[in-house]
């Protein structure tokens, strides 16, 4: 008999055998339980290969340029993290890790992947797959994308826009990133791992209620063992200190809402009038000068969307400690959306370092990010920490 539990809600599922490419989801919460490899690996490595051809131009070369006071300005996607770092290390270094870095680690870490599957390397497979679920979360060339709509718009008041073609293999970047990042999953390169001493235990002698599935690979098994028996992932039947490290970083994200909307988040310098605002009164101007869509998103992205994942994230754990048995498939679906939605508050972040890197004019024409940017930062970070830490199995727990 082949079994199975899902890795979501801990149910016990006993495997229905589906057509290729066909996915199958679980019952009780949702969640995909059996995910078919959607792009066959000759493709993989034909999208991983191509997105890394693209990467080097789309981060090298300048995306836009405009004309500020007589004077020709471009910007890169690394150029206003790089200046940002030099007085916010922070804030830039932040925009940095999500734009550049996890990205290149990301198309990597797959082709590292497919490299350890034909040379049946099971190390290097573990490292890289790792790498990828650990990255995913964090690649945010998408952000970037709408953060360069956004800075845009706002800069059109004081200057003229030109596109370059770089910012085409970036739109391509974003297109091959966006297709691997919904499809690649550590589980798959595990299903197609069969090196010639392994074998895929065919029954399982011990009670249905002792076995577990490995969260990392999807290997059913007994659950007297530390570590998994294919990918030696730790096997955790609850992750470890789950509620105590999503309180602990939610807590610190609350604490860190105050300065960041309390303090100016940038700073802007026309004709020697500096001009300070804070997210709210950036809203505020936006409204002001008719721009309602970019307010309407700025608003969204940095406002609403960190408040209703601390509050979402309150009542999920407030919910797990009064041990809720009702509307808990309603809980999975706000747990899957606060970690879907989570990235999107970097937006105003990726605005600024753009700003930045366009605007800087001595004291006619300057930007920089205020003292809020680092708190708004360490929120979105701490707020990304918090879903992630949260084990979703304790939503389901009896607790009888
Ligand atoms: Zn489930
Ligand atoms: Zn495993």
């Amino acid at each position: 008999m082949h079994v199975l539990k899902c890795t979501s809600c801990d149910l016990l599922l006993h495997e229905i055998p589906l057509a290729p490419k066909h996915n199958a989801y679980c019952p009780q919460c949702g969640s995909p339980v059996i995910h078919r490899k959607f792009f066959s690996f000759s493709a993989e490595w034909a999208l991983s290969l191509a997105a890394l051809a693209l990467f080097f131009p789309a981060q090298y070369f300048a995306l836009l340029s405009i004309n500020l006071l007589g004077v020709n300005l471009t910007t890169t996607v690394t150029s206003g993290s790089l200046t940002l770092m030099s007085s916010y290390p922070f804030v830039g270094g932040l925009v940095l890790f999500c734009t550049t870095v996890t990205p290149l680690l990301f198309i990597l870490s797959i082709i590292a992947c497919n490299l350890a599957l034909s040379l049946k390397r099971p190390k290097m497979l573990f490292f890289s797959t790792s790498v990828i679920e650990k990255v995913k979360h964090w690649v945010m060339v998408d952000i970037f994308l709408v953060s360069l709509a956004v800075a845009c718009f706002k800069i059109q008041e004081y200057a003229i826009i030109t596109f370059t073609p770089a910012l085409i293999s970036f739109v391509f970047l974003q297109i091959i990133l966006g297709a691997l990042l919904s499809h690649v999953s550590a589980k798959n390169y595990w299903e197609a791992y069969r090196p010639s001493h392994f074998h895929l235990p065919q029954k399982i002698a011990t009670p249905l209620n002792q076995i577990l599935t490995c969260e990392h690979c999807g290997l059913t098994q007994e659950r007297d063992r530390q570590h998994c028996v294919r990918c030696n992932a730790k096997l955790e039947y609850r992750a470890f200190q789950s509620i105590q490290k999503t309180w602990a970083s939610l807590i610190t994200a609350l604490i860190f809402l105050f300065p960041a909307n309390l303090y100016s988040i940038s700073v802007l310098i026309s004709n020697g009038k500096k001009m300070e605002d804070t997210i709210f009164s950036g809203v505020a101007s936006l409204i002001k000068e008719d721009m309602y869509g970019i307010a309407i998103i700025i608003f969204t992205a940095s406002i609403i969307v960190p408040v209703a994942k601390i509050v979402s994230l309150f009542y999920l754990l407030i919910c797990i400690h009064l041990k809720i048995k009702t509307r808990k498939k309603e809980r999975m679906r706000l747990y899957r959306f606060v970690r879907w939605i989570g990235k999107w508050s970097m937006m105003d972040l990726c605005v600024i370092a753009i700003m930045v890197s366009l605007i800087e004019r001595g004291n006619l024409l300057d930007f920089t990010p205020g003292p809020g940017a680092i708190a708004f930062g360490l929120v979105v970070i701490f707020t990304m920490i918090s879903a992630e830490s949260l084990d979703s199995r304790l939503i389901w727990d009896k607790n009888e």
